[in-house]
């Protein structure tokens, strides 16, 4: 058996196109265009490259989207007037602070000045406590574009046996929260769990988000399972892309010609003749954050239209 490739490119752009659907009627309605801010603190690469894959994915959809690009040395109490400011303002829907930020802010803080009806990442206190008591507002966008390829790929979550690998406020937790709500039986295990690969075994539905390159091989699958890979890690020797991907393979084929490719969490060649279903890396779960990022902000401007905090 190999597993069913789970496409989160495909799905993404579903999801884009529907904002953008909905983004054309508010428009032709007379209505105010929703508008995403996100602040970039100093010249970290990888952040620099979702950042500006976010901004393409809100122009595209019809969103107004704003970059502020601030100095590496800023300081906490500067982002937070930085942050103040965009709370006051009515044209301002979303507010993302992309992370990690340098050393010297306090991110904890900077992420709970917030307010929790812009904070479309979901990682205000106010919006995690919602999700954990059962009624989500504004959900992290990882775990809710996991929850949405799961419904439409009609992977059966209620009653089924799930297991998250890793307890992040940005993934592990908010994963393990929105599967309990679709009545999934959850276990979250983590760097102290005993007999990982057997409780991992257990699952019909498995989330790998550990941050450990290629971890989870066959013995933590159960044949059949649905396994999903958030793992990102760009892989460069020659002997690794070999065991991931099989000698034989297109992608070690084209990594030799580019240099380096990327692997999950997930170890793939071992994988996927034993589970069901499968995301792949790159092209799985990625897609799919930035795609319910538009999402989020749909939803904090329609919730804040109804609210009459703007028309
Ligand atoms: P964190 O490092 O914050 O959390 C990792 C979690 O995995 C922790 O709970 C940790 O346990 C657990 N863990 C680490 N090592 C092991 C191990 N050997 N066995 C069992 N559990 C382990 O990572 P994130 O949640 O932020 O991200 C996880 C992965 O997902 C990363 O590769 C990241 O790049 C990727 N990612 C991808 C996104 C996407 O859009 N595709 C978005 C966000 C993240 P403990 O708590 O005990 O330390």
């Amino acid at each position: 058996m190999t597993a069913r490739k789970l496409d989160g490119t495909a799905l993404a752009k579903t999801l884009r196109a529907e904002a953008a659907a909905e983004v054309e009627k508010i428009i032709a309605a007379g209505g105010r265009r929703p508008g995403l801010d996100v602040v970039l603190v100093g010249e970290n690469s990888a952040s620099a490259v979702y950042v500006a894959s976010k901004d393409r994915a809100c122009e595209e959809a019809g969103f107004r989207s704003a970059i502020h690009r601030e100095p590496a040395g800023m300081s906490t109490r500067d982002l937070l007037a930085l942050v103040e400011k965009l709370n006051a303002n009515p044209e301002v829907d979303g507010i993302l602070v992309q992370l990690p930020l340098p050393e010297q802010v306090d991110a904890d803080q900077v992420l709970e000045a917030i307010d929790p009806a812009k904070d479309v990442d979901g990682f205000h206190a106010i919006n995690a406590g919602a999700l954990a008591q059962g009624r989500p507002r504004l959900v992290p966008c990882t775990p809710a574009g996991i929850i949405e390829l799961l419904r439409r790929e009609e992977i059966p979550m209620v009653g089924a046996r799930a297991v998250v690998m890793g307890r992040s406020l940005i993934v592990g937790r908010p994963m393990a929260l929105l599967l309990i709500g679709e009545h999934a039986t959850v276990t979250v295990v983590h760097s102290r769990t005993r007999d990982l690969p057997e409780v991992c075994r257990e699952a019909d539905i498995l989330v790998a988000a550990i941050g450990r390159p290629a971890m989870v091989t066959d013995r933590f699958v159960k044949p059949g399972a649905t396994v999903i890979d958030v793992g990102i890690h760009r892989v460069t020797d020659p002997d690794q892309a070999r065991d991931y991907f099989g000698a034989e393979s297109r992608r070690f084929a084209r990594m030799s010609e580019n240099g380096s490719t990327l692997v999950g969490d997930v170890h793939p060649r071992l994988v996927a003749p034993v589970a069901g279903a499968l995301t792949p890396v790159p092209g799985g779960v990625g897609p799919l954050t930035v795609a319910m990022l538009l999402k989020n902000t749909l939803a904090a401007y329609r919730a804040r239209c109804s609210q009459g905090a703007v028309s």
